[in-house]
């Protein structure tokens, strides 16, 4: 029933099931690592793993009414707490105490199917700083046969009394060559599997993302637009309403990552430069360019604010062509 595991998961829970079988599993587990490497589902294999009736060693058996409930998403002991949605139907952008509180007190109850309950937490990150001092007590002594997985992208802004609490399951980038075949194996052919690693920088999840929903596409235009906007071809404010409308967040994000590939190409690393290939030309101060970077983080986090979207990006375009 299981899909099967990328190298990267692999090796993860070949870790974990090495203190699992020797009954060392700790009762509070932080899964870390870079987005889109499958920290969610190896969190969730483990967790069917734990509360399987007759694993088979590393799998469970996908057969008996604990795997059948969890497969069917619907197992009273396997908790789950992420992004909850506000009044406007839409995720909030925190992980609450009343969650915190609400998850703390199902696990002081006995569980309803399994053996023991498992809690799993995500974007771990997002938590607020009263839903973390809601957690600890209960991550310091959990009930016997409670399991509590955090998983989280940014693990290292996670309080240090949470990380101390928790064992780390580190989750790391794979060797290119390994994430390169993985790609090829889903089908892209090398050339196109190469670039969107190099936009990714090494990470094949993400890089699949890149390839399979046209980011790297949508990542070319926008080092187009940058380099027309550099050259005066374009106006700041068209070009500002056109990305207003059309994944702004998205398109930020890659104007932080194509400068941040043409520094590190500038001084002399080996990176896909998108910004140079589209025509940039070398005569730009690195200062005022890592100073306008700054800027497009600021307006990207500032997106759907109380300044319409459009005007804030054409503000930060209108920089980018000051830098002239
Ligand atoms: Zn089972």
């Amino acid at each position: 029933m299981s899909v099967a595991l990328s190298p990267w998961q692999a090796r993860a829970y070949a870790q974990v099931l090495v203190a699992l079988e020797a009954g060392r599993l700790p009762h509070a587990l932080l899964i870390g690592g870079a987005v889109h490497l499958g920290k969610r589902a190896l969190a969730r294999r483990l967790a069917n793993r734990l509360m399987c009736s007759s694993p088979q060693q590393a799998e469970a058996c996908g057969q008996c009414r604990n795997c059948t409930l969890i497969a069917a998403g619907t197992h009273p002991d396997l908790l789950e707490e992420t992004f909850e949605l506000n009044d406007k139907g839409e995720p909030r952008k925190e992980i609450l105490i009343a969650q915190m509180r609400r998850l703390t007190e199902k696990l002081m109850l006995t569980p309803q199917i399994a053996a023991g309950q498992v809690a799993l937490i995500h974007p771990a990150e997002a938590m607020n700083r009263s839903a973390f001092n809601a957690l600890l007590k209960t991550l310091e002594e959990p009930p016997s046969g409670r399991t509590i997985i955090l998983i989280s992208d940014q693990p290292q802004r996670l309080p240090a009394t949470i990380r101390s609490r928790c064992q780390w399951l580190r989750v790391d980038l794979p060797p290119r060559a390994e994430a390169l075949a993985w790609l090829v194996a889903r089908g892209w052919d090398e050339h196109s599997a190469g670039e969107a690693l190099d936009a990714a920088q090494g990470n094949p999840g993400l890089a699949l993302n890149y390839l399979t929903d046209k980011g790297l596409t949508l990542r070319r235009s926008v080092a187009k637009d940058l380099v027309a906007l550099a050259e005066q071809r374009e106006s700041a404010v068209a070009v500002a309403s056109t990305w207003a409308e059309d994944g702004p967040a998205r398109r930020l994000r890659f104007c932080g990552e194509l400068l941040r590939d043409h520094l590190a190409a500038r001084h002399g690393a080996q990176r896909a430069d998108l910004l140079a290939q589209a025509g940039l030309r070398h005569v730009r101060d690195p200062f005022a360019l890592a100073t306008w970077f700054d800027a497009s983080v600021r307006t990207l986090n500032g997106l759907d604010g109380p300044m319409r979207n459009d005007l804030q990006i054409a503000e930060l375009l209108l920089g980018w062509q000051r830098l002239g």
